[in-house]
């Protein structure tokens, strides 16, 4: 038996079998592709053939004089491989016909043939089915353009249900694609407590263990596991001693859940009778289903950009208004719209396909940002969320604000979409609110000026962590210093609170902070009343609301802004939460 051990995400326990996803470069990225840009993708195809076509003859023409004479001849297989129609003529026929993109047609026609030299006889000809592995893997380098990172997950069954996914990473857009498989947990190398595959676990509400160093080369595929969340370990080929164990515990926190589900139809008020308002992030129409019987009030962060992502061409106005419309209609209250943040870790391919490699993505052109350089890529979306808020209750917020022109020119370009929309005589709601995410701190120590501009502010504690302490979210060697707890962070909150309370408008949170209990007493301690989290999250933190007594908890707040020393902020933190009714 083998116990390792990284960051848990969530609480739960999973026992099952490994699924370790291929290594990052067997990766291929496949995706439908829209009529008009049929030719374009094969125009694609073809030109990383003669690409790597002209590699190879380059190569054989510039052969160094110590080369075994044979290097030539090989060379020349590889030439003959190339020209197979397999491989450079029929997936472009397949991308005609199946509208699939390049790299998905090329793989489907290579295991063809591959398939086709593992039935050969004889031995000496079976090798040549390496050769077609590396004719195709060029290929494939020049349509990717650079090394992969993610795992191949469109290849996986759909019910994966008792399996524990083990891979390297899962970026933002193979959440999308695993968002329905119902497997039991995952298992990654890299990732923190907010990176995009803690959140998706926190989603589905499954456990997970993430940043768990050279995990994919320890863990075998079919090897029996128990992930325990809370402990962030992760035991390998378990005994039946400890297997028995985990099981009872499985059992007793299956009981326990239940015991709570009945939580979600109470009020959310403390003891004292403050409500608090309850809601729910969510990122595609299908999460819907995740909100009932948890008790949401609304929906407090809708990620519109993974309707943008494994997709090459961004979806146009009429298909994002069909899916806010369709989210709009079936929420059972406000529903606040996230315009896109695109860039850094979100990239729409889960980045492979980045045209500029920014030095440091998390600063670079992303968000609002990106969404100002590209009025064609935002207006539609503007166009899409005012025309679906004819449906229903729905707020507008802007991610990633960090200097006051941002936001005049993002209301200056509402504006105009709302006069434009009026000229056209489309049905379209010109008042819904406009609030902005206070994710940057500029924008946090700042957030009074902000507020006096805006309808509401929403605390973004993912980015607000991340750009606060100078921490990459996506990278796993600095999650040690991820700390919701810091007093930098702590103030920064509270002045942002502050900052609404002054100005009158309502601050909710929607980053992660809001929906680990941990938090959930000395958040209410300084002034926050509405909390945004992932559905699967909204029970427990019920829980602890209704059995606190907001009144007593300021005083415990003063000593913990006063703390200095981490440790002891940490155990008054602790000391609050264990208070029996607070
Ligand atoms: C945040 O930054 O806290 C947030 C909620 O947004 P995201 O995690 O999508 O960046
Ligand atoms: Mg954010």
């Amino acid at each position: 038996m083998l116990s390792l051990g990284g960051t848990g995400i969530g609480r739960g326990i999973a026992i099952g079998r490994a699924l370790v996803l291929d290594a990052p470069q067997n990766e291929v990225p496949q995706f439908q592709i829209d009529t008009k840009r049929v030719d374009d993708e094969v125009l694609r195809f073809n030109r990383a053939i003669a690409a790597v076509r002209q590699e190879l003859r380059h190569l054989q023409s510039n052969l160094p004089a110590t080369a075994p004479p044979e290097t030539s001849a090989f060379i020349d297989v590889h030439l003959l491989m190339l020209d197979d129609p397999l491989i450079s003529k029929e997936p472009g026929e397949s991308i005609r016909r199946d509208k699939i993109n390049a790299e998905w047609a090329l793989n489907n026609h290579a295991n063809t043939l591959a398939a086709f030299f593992d039935n050969i006889s004889d031995p000496y000809l079976r090798t040549k089915k390496d050769d077609v592995a590396q004719v195709v893997g060029r290929v494939m380098d020049v349509l990717t353009q650079r090394p992969e990172r993610s795992p191949n997950l469109s290849g996986l069954g759909h019910a994966l249900t008792d399996r524990i996914i083990v891979a390297r990473d899962l970026s933002p857009a193979d959440a999308v694609m695993l968002r329905h498989r119902s497997m039991a947990a995952f298992v990654t190398s890299l990732g923190g407590p907010i990176s995009h595959t803690a959140i998706l676990a926190r989603s589905l509400g499954i456990p997970a263990v993430v940043g768990l160093h050279g995990v994919i080369d320890t863990i075998q595929d079919q090897d029996e596991l128990i992930v325990d969340a809370a402990t962030g370990t992760v035991l390998v080929a378990p005994d039946e001693r400890l297997l028995k164990q985990f099981q009872r515990l499985q059992a007793r926190q299956h009981d326990e859940r239940q015991a709570l589900a009945k939580i979600g139809e109470k009020r959310a008020a403390t003891l004292d009778d403050q409500e608090i308002t309850l809601l729910a992030n969510i990122e595609l129409p299908e999460d819907l289903n995740a909100l009932k019987g948890s008790g949401a009030a609304g929906v407090g962060l809708y990620r519109t950009e993974f309707l943008f992502m494994n997709r090459t061409e961004p979806p146009e106005e009429e298909e994002q208004y069909q899916a806010y419309r369709q989210i709009i209609q079936a929420v059972n209250g406000p529903v606040t719209v996230r315009t896109l943040d695109l860039g850094a870790d979100k990239q729409v391919d889960g980045g492979r396909d980045e045209p500029k490699a920014a030095m440091t993505p998390a600063l670079g052109l992303r968000a609002i940002r990106l969404c100002l350089s590209e009025p064609s890529l935002f207006k539609p979306q503007l166009r899409a969320i005012l025309r679906a808020a004819v449906h229903g209750d729905v707020q507008m917020m802007i991610p990633m604000l960090s200097s006051l022109p941002e936001l005049e020119q993002s209301l200056s370009l509402i504006r105009e979409v709302c006069t434009e929309l009026e000229r056209e005589g489309a049905a379209f709601n010109p008042n819904v609110p406009i609030g902005g995410m206070i994710e940057v701190p500029a924008a946090a120590i700042a957030a009074d000026l902000f507020a006096q501009k805006l309808d509401f502010l929403s605390i973004g504690t993912n980015d607000l962590i991340q750009y606060t302490l100078a921490i990459d979210r996506v990278d796993d060697s600095v999650n040690y210093l991820y700390d919701p707890l810091h007093p930098s962070v702590l103030r920064l909150v509270r002045n942002i609170i502050q900052a609404g309370d002054q100005a009158n408008i309502p601050v909710s949170m929607c980053g992660e902070m809001a929906g680990d209990p941990v938090f959930t007493r000395l958040l209410m301690g300084l002034g926050l009343r509405q909390f945004s989290m992932e559905p699967s999250q909204l029970l427990e933190i019920r829980q602890q609301i209704r059995n606190t007594r907001l009144s007593a908890v300021p005083e415990w707040i003063d000593r913990i802004l006063a703390c200095t020393d981490t440790a002891a902020l940490h155990e008054l933190v602790d000391q609050l939460n264990a208070q029996e009714c607070v």
